[in-house]
């Protein structure tokens, strides 16, 4: 179906970058040959997923949706690679993905942009557009994406599949090309909250290779889906329903909330007061902490290396200005200007501390309610190249999911019904820090 579907000859979606044949054949014959002796199946047992491009892996390009490091093969499996394919998954390929996950519209790769599968017009959202549309398109049962700032629940809102953003160090980092490392996060794409319970059981725990990986004990994601949600507490906080919010995805979201409702929750209306802020603050520190994580592309240690240069400064200098593309750029300016002397107290130390309300609004909410609902989006996925000139209105589209990223708590997305032009429409829950289980109960019950 890859073949057949997802190049220029046939719906042209572009979500695959590379096909790791080889280590899927190989892969899926010892599954076969553990069923032939009447073994026990691992859990994800023959299961085809996808990872995104942003995750090292043997037997394929390491591209990051960037030109920098064309070329460059890693030579190790990321943590949550390895845990996959140990729990008996065939890996199937790379995924397309914005350039080092920087965008909200798959725009921003180096090698094209990739289409929603359900509307082949619109942006399948990003940076992980194509984990998003590998499972959309029925081109992966799973995928892997990461979600530093909304990148995997956005672009599952958009694609009408389930995203999942674990709680902070749930998930070992080992082996994702950084881009901003306190808010970058791993998380599955499938296609039911049941599905996502089930890949987050294999993926998470702890990993001697990440040291903010945490020493918690692995819920049981999926036994928890038997039990019911009844006398949970469900918050809806107002700020997420202010204007600018399209009403089919107010009503979407309404009818959720009702579901929730009638099947015994109690609803509590909340309040996040620092929420107009969490724009601004993401986009400070990630920009920060992307300014100085790709500082070490350089020419020498991965990648491209620009062959005009004379000096070393300058192979430097022309391989960073011939192989980040512009919204690469336009971050690493960002970033070292609110890094820089004079600057630091007014623009990172400020967004440092706006971050903190931000986690108190959720950890006062939290107070009150056990899950959090909201919209996932302001809109529905938008027409390709609608956003790309205007580079302050693609970041207003993460309006809802910065918070969740900021404060490192776990959040959803969930398919709530299309729009009568039959776009999806996704509805989010946040949960508090590690309660992946609650969350997975409630997101059950919107599905
Ligand atoms: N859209 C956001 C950004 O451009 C989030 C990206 C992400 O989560 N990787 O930074």
């Amino acid at each position: 179906r890859i073949a057949a579907e997802d190049g220029p000859e046939g719906k042209g979606i572009n979500s695959y970058l590379a096909l790791t044949r080889d280590r899927a054949y190989a892969q899926a014959s010892r599954i076969d040959a553990l069923a032939a002796a009447g073994q026990p199946l691992p859990p994800l047992a023959g299961v085809p997923v996808g990872i995104k491009d942003v995750l090292a892996m043997t037997g394929a390009p390491a591209t990051a949706g960037s030109l920098i490091l064309k070329g460059y093969r890693p030579p190790y499996d990321a943590t949550a690679v390895t845990r996959l394919e140990a729990a008996g998954a065939i890996l199937l390929g790379k995924l397309n993905c914005d350039e080092f996950a920087m965008g909200s519209s798959n725009e921003n790769s180096a090698y094209g942009p990739v289409r929603n599968p359900r509307a082949l017009d619109r942006v399948p959202g990003g940076s992980s557009g194509g984990s998003a549309a590998a499972v959309a398109a029925d081109f992966a049962v799973a995928t892997l994406g990461t979600d530093t700032g909304g990148s995997i629940r956005q672009p599952a809102a958009f694609c009408g599949v389930v995203g999942l953003l674990p709680t902070y160090g749930r998930v070992s980092r080992y082996g994702l090309i950084a881009f901003a490392s306190s808010l970058d996060r791993v998380g599955p794409f499938t296609r039911t909250v049941r599905d996502a319970a089930t890949m987050l059981h294999v993926l998470a725990g702890q990993d001697t290779f990440d040291a903010t990986s945490a020493d918690r004990p692995v819920g049981d994601y999926v036994g928890a889906l038997e039990r019911p949600v009844e006398g949970l507490r469900i918050g809806v906080p107002a700020e997420y329903f202010e204007e600018g919010l399209d009403p089919e995805i107010r009503a979407a979201i309404d009818r959720s909330i009702e579901q929730l409702k009638e099947k015994g929750c109690t609803i509590v209306p909340v309040s996040l007061p620092h929420t107009k802020y969490a724009i601004p603050t993401y986009y400070v520190i990630a920009t920060a902490e992307a300014s100085s994580n790709l500082s070490r592309f350089d020419g020498v240690r991965f990648g491209l290396r620009s062959t005009e240069a004379n000096t070393l400064s300058n192979m430097f200098k022309k391989t960073r200005d011939e192989g980040f593309g512009p919204e690469v750029k336009r971050r690493i300016l960002l970033g070292t200007y609110s890094l820089s002397a004079g600057y630091y107290d007014a623009y990172y130390a400020k967004a440092q501390q706006v971050r903190t309300l931000l986690t108190r609004d959720f950890l006062k909410a939290f107070d009150v309610c056990d899950v959090l609902v909201t919209p996932m989006t302001p809109t529905p996925p938008f027409k390709l190249g609608e956003k790309t000139d205007d580079p302050v209105a693609m970041y207003l589209a993460d309006v809802y999911s910065v918070s969740a990223s900021l404060a490192g708590i776990c959040g959803i997305s969930v398919p709530c019904g299309t729009t009568r032009e039959g776009l999806p429409i996704g509805v989010q829950l946040m949960a508090r820090h590690f309660d992946e289980t609650t969350l997975f109960r409630a997101a059950q019950a919107v599905e």
